[in-house]
């Protein structure tokens, strides 16, 4: 399972299938992608190979310079179209892609279909989407909503999220499941292993337990989760070999 985000002037669909791809040894069972342009979201998923729904969705020709990727390795949900990621809100607004488990989410569902939500999938996953559109509602910047909305997660994640608000930004998330950020000239990447934007930056960021990072094309910060403080993080040079 694995996660590639991509933000900068290229395509990133076709960016982001390369790395899926670099992250196949990971194991998985379906995959999806997430692009954005002009404020709209471009979902494509599925159940099976990359290669296959690469050809049967068109990934690469999905449109936009920012997205997300994702290979899935169920855990709650069976492997299938719907319960692949990425996962979204009620409104349409946010979709994010998760590995790991997020153990308290019986509770955080009931709750939320007591507020009205309703879900698509029998993953454990769109309750993450949820809690955060419920969390907006309750006012600040979406990175206040998203913090107050992770604050109330139990179990592992590594995650990728992205809003159509903010057409600039993409946000990732680690709490014991990988996170690497690739630090680019006019673009940025993030992904659960190095070798998944490798061939684009050797300069890359690892974020620890509980931190998470906001990247625009020209610029990433890394924060702490529990206090929302910037961390000062050390740019790390790979070998290329
Ligand atoms: N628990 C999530 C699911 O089953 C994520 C699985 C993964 O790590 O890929 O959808």
């Amino acid at each position: 399972c694995g996660i590639i985000g991509y933000i900068g002037d290229g395509r990133a669909s076709r960016i982001i299938v390369k790395g899926l791809k670099r992250l196949e040894y990971r194991g998985y069972d379906s995959a999806g992608i997430v692009t954005e342009e002009d404020g709209k979201l471009y979902i494509k998923k599925g159940a099976g190979r990359i290669d296959e729904l690469s050809k049967e969705l068109g990934f690469p020709e999905m449109p936009g310079k920012r997205g997300i990727g994702h290979t899935r390795w169920a855990t709650h949900g069976i492997p299938n179209d719907i319960n692949a990621h990425p996962q979204t809100d009620c409104t349409g607004k946010i979709a994010l892609v998760h590995n790991g488990i997020i153990e308290n989410y019986r509770e955080l569902r009931e709750e939320l279909l007591k507020r009205g939500h309703r879900f698509d999938s029998d993953t454990d996953t769109e309750v993450i989407a949820h809690l955060i559109e419920d969390e907006l509602k309750s006012g600040g910047s979406f990175e206040e909503a998203m913090r107050r909305a992770l604050l109330r997660l139990k179990g592992s994640f590594a995650l990728g999220i992205i809003y159509t608000e903010e057409p600039d930004k993409l946000y990732f998330v680690r709490n014991e499941s990988p996170l690497v950020l690739g630090i680019g000239e006019g673009e940025n990447f993030a992904a659960s292993d190095v070798p998944a934007f490798l061939e684009y930056t050797n300069r890359v960021v690892f974020l620890d337990d509980r931190e998470y990072a906001i990247i625009g094309k020209d610029f990433w910060v890394v924060k702490n989760l529990d206090s929302g403080e910037t961390v000062e993080k050390p740019v790390q040079k790979i070998g290329w070999s």
